[in-house]
């Protein structure tokens, strides 16, 4: 008798689980189940294994989390990028911890409905947790099904696939049967190069049977990055460094220094500067220039020392000790460093 699908993955998924031991698999309580799913958006496993430890210890429960002052769940998050993930949470930690008595939704719609859940991870955690049978599809899941299948269409979302996800899905594991063909797309159907002769699902695959892996899922072309060209100022004041939170959107709530649209030169930096609130400027060398690539944009930094006189609203001065402990982004790093090893 043939097997089904469902069948072959999870035979394959029950002899290779352990290949993959990661620290939240097994995990029943939903609180360490959501964070885990939240911080493996678009972060790698192996790099969530110690961010994942790092918050549990931190903050063991969802009370913990909710009480915390949102800059330390920020220090904490500090080079995992996509910071509204780590605001998110806190937020959803709070509306958990504060109406809901510690108690998580026990479905995908109800855990929608929490700031920073969106539809993958409400069906993971859902699954997991709860056992529903709701497919949670990211582009793992997308890729796999797209090529068992020979999706013809462009997928605008991995949840086009919804309906025959659902047609698949284990209802009596639905949990191990997500990661399962998470795992799948993770380690064998890859990206670039699938590894058909060891697929647990091969039986199954159109796409292979059609000698056409690589052409599946079909894709649109990807929209160029936008590029932003910025000057970075490490900008003393009375020798101490100014920096500025950010305001909401991209790396909202994280710190940065003073920053100037462009590349002007030094007089058109300066003007920039005496517009910005700024008095007694003073450009005394250049820094390196740095590259930051995000996902939908390219930061192209030139770097400034110098000093001022007063700044605008907004910043504040600050020692080596207080810019060690304040959370900025991996795009500043190369000037946080530079700013470290400067002598005040
Ligand atoms: S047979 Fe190849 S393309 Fe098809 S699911 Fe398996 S690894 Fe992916």
């Amino acid at each position: 008798m043939s097997t089904s699908f469902s069948e072959d993955l999870l035979r394959w998924y029950d002899k290779n689980a352990a290949a993959r031991a990661l620290p939240w698999r097994g995990e029943r309580d939903p609180y360490r189940i959501w964070l885990s799913e939240i911080m493996l958006q678009q972060t790698q496993a192996q790099t969530v294994k110690g961010y994942y430890a790092r918050f549990l210890s931190a903050f063991p429960t969802v009370f913990a989390l909710a009480e915390a002052d949102e800059q330390a769940v920020l220090k904490l998050w500090e080079g995992l990028g996509y910071y509204s993930r780590a605001r998110n949470l806190h937020a959803a930690a709070r509306r958990v911890a504060g109406d809901m008595g510690g108690a998580f939704p026990g479905d995908a719609a109800g855990l929608r409905r929490l700031p920073g859940v969106g539809p993958y991870a409400a069906s993971a955690i859902a699954s997991i947790a709860f056992g529903e049978p709701a497919p949670a599809l990211d582009g793992n899941q997308a890729r796999v099904l797209g090529r068992v299948l020979a999706w013809e269409d462009v997928l605008k979302t991995p949840f086009d696939l919804l309906a025959p996800a659902l047609e698949r899905i284990d209802r009596e594991r639905p949990g191990d049967y997500n990661q399962a063909l998470m795992d799948l797309g993770a380690s064998i159907c890859t990206p670039k190069s699938p590894r058909c002769g060891d697929c647990p699902v091969a039986e199954h695959c159109r796409a292979r049977e059609e000698d056409a892996v690589l052409e599946y899922p079909k894709k649109s072309p990807p929209a160029p990055k936008k590029e932003q060209d910025l000057t970075i100022l490490l900008l003393y004041q009375n020798g101490r460094l100014l920096v500025r939170r950010r305001p909401k959107g991209l790396l909202g709530g994280l710190y940065e220094f003073v920053c100037v649209e462009g590349h002007p030169d030094e007089p058109a930096l300066a003007d920039a500067l005496t517009a910005m609130g700024f008095t007694g400027v003073q450009i005394e060398r250049p820094l390196p220039d740095a590259k930051h690539v995000f996902t939908h944009r390219v930061w192209h930094m030139q770097g400034r020392l110098g000093s001022c006189a007063t700044s605008p609203e907004g910043y504040s001065a600050v020692d080596q000790d207080q810019l060690q402990a304040l959370p900025f982004p991996s795009a500043l790093r190369v000037y946080r460093e530079i700013a470290l090893s400067e002598k005040q």
